[in-house]
């Protein structure tokens, strides 16, 4: 069966068409700037086909959807023939609250519940949903799943959940941790086992979810038990625009003294900070690197706090766990930077992380494969498994529509 893996961002449309019959991507392509009121972009990948359409106005998702249909259904450069090949489209949705803990397939009330989730979610979920309701109505007798980037996270227990704020608001508003990135983590803690040829079953690791959005996960018995995301993905590390964990009062100290609103202060935290913010160049880890590693003074400082974030909350989450089997990167910047993995994990040889030079160094920019990167006496082994998180909401959306 083709599968058809959409993530609907509030101006873009994201997709990859997957072939399960050896899980093998045969389309990829995005649709930008829908509704923005600027002359639109979509390119799709076939092979070596590339399908391109610049300058026409895209004003919904319903459009944008009949657009990537239009370059799949493509005689010369599309992937398929007929719509009927489609079996079933998996979609990415940002926020599901407490009210999914896994994929479902999609019917009006798992559509209300996305839509009730709206306010933990505003930017995205919106999104999710037009993304939901446009291939409805272009390919209504296709079946439609939702896979939650919150699901994974949901077996955390109660103390790692709360905050300490009182829990009238958990009650009334559902003032919690939640996490995200769930898929990529679920993902990468069952393949690495897959890899090592284990079962998940009495293993403690540490997921490193770097990339320019960034979060760790505890994972013990292949379960989530903590998270560094939070009630947004505001939380934890430092990112490539979002300023990460620091104490809540900040955000009235700026609000006051600049006199910005609330929203404002929240907008420039996601926006504007984290590695941006710090080193005033990028929010890109290269640019960053490569002005540390020539001496620009805020450049070193954002990837000294980078850095510093990161190793904190792993000794946390081994502390957690009551110790950690692997520490696992993901994601661009876990998957590709070498250096800035030796920079995470040089000092951790005392609680048994020995990484070995060379095998780190091999799998890096661009060459990223599954791979130990540890020394062979390591007590702790240290790996790199490239994250693929549209095959695991192919997956999903199979497992799902196949019964
Ligand atoms: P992601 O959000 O997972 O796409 O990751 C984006 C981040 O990964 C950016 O900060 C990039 O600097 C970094 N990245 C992506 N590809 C590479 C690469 N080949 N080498 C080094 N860093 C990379």
């Amino acid at each position: 069966m083709k599968i058809l893996v959409v993530n609907a961002g509030s101006s873009s449309l994201k997709y990859q068409l997957i072939d399960m019959d050896g899980e093998k991507m045969i389309a990829k392509g995005l649709v930008e700037r829908i509704g923005t009121g600027k002359p639109g972009h979509q390119k799709q990948v076939v092979g070596k086909e590339v399908y391109e359409v610049e300058g026409v106005m895209i004003d919904t998702h319903v459009q944008a959807t009949e657009m990537m249909l239009k370059a799949l259904l493509d005689e010369e450069k599309g992937a398929i023939r007929s719509m009927n090949e489609i079996g079933a489209v998996g979609h990415r949705v940002l926020h599901g609250g407490t009210k999914f803990s896994a994929s479902v397939i999609v019917n009006q009330a798992v559509k209300d519940a996305i839509r009730e989730c709206i306010p933990l979610g505003p930017l995205h979920n919106p999104a999710n949903l037009m993304g939901i309701e446009a291939c409805e109505k272009v390919m209504p007798t296709t079946p439609q799943v939702a896979v939650f980037d919150t699901a994974f996270h949901q077996t955390m227990p109660p103390k790692a959940y709360m905050y300490g704020v009182p829990k009238k608001f958990l009650t009334k508003y559902g003032v919690r941790k939640y996490g995200f990135h769930g898929t990529s983590h679920r993902y990468v803690s069952k393949r690495v086992c897959e890899f090592l040829g284990i079962s998940q079953l009495g293993t403690k690791m540490i997921i490193c979810h770097l990339g320019n959005g960034s979060s760790l996960s505890a994972v013990v018995d292949g379960k989530c038990v903590d998270t560094t995301m939070g009630l947004t993905p505001l939380d934890g590390l430092l990112m490539g625009t979002r300023c990460g964990t620091c104490d809540p009062a900040v955000v009235q100290f700026i609000a006051n003294n600049e006199n910005m609103t609330v929203d404002e202060v929240l907008n420039m935290m996601n926006k504007e900070s984290g590695l941006l913010g710090i080193s005033g160049l990028s929010n890109d880890m290269r640019d960053v690197d490569n002005a540390a590693d020539n001496y620009h003074g805020d450049a070193m400082l954002a990837r000294d706090m980078l850095v510093y974030g990161i190793q904190k909350y792993i000794g946390s989450f081994v502390a957690a766990m009551g110790g950690c089997d692997m520490i696992v990167f993901t994601a661009g910047i876990g998957e590709n930077n070498g250096a800035l993995r030796e920079r995470i994990l040089t000092g951790m040889e005392w609680m048994g992380a020995k990484l070995d030079h060379a095998r780190n160094m091999a799998c890096a920019d661009g060459h990223a494969t599954e791979c130990v990167i540890s020394t062979d006496d390591s007590k702790m082994k240290l790996l790199v498994i490239p994250t693929n998180e549209e095959i695991m909401i192919a997956r999903d959306t199979l497992e799902l529509v196949k019964h």
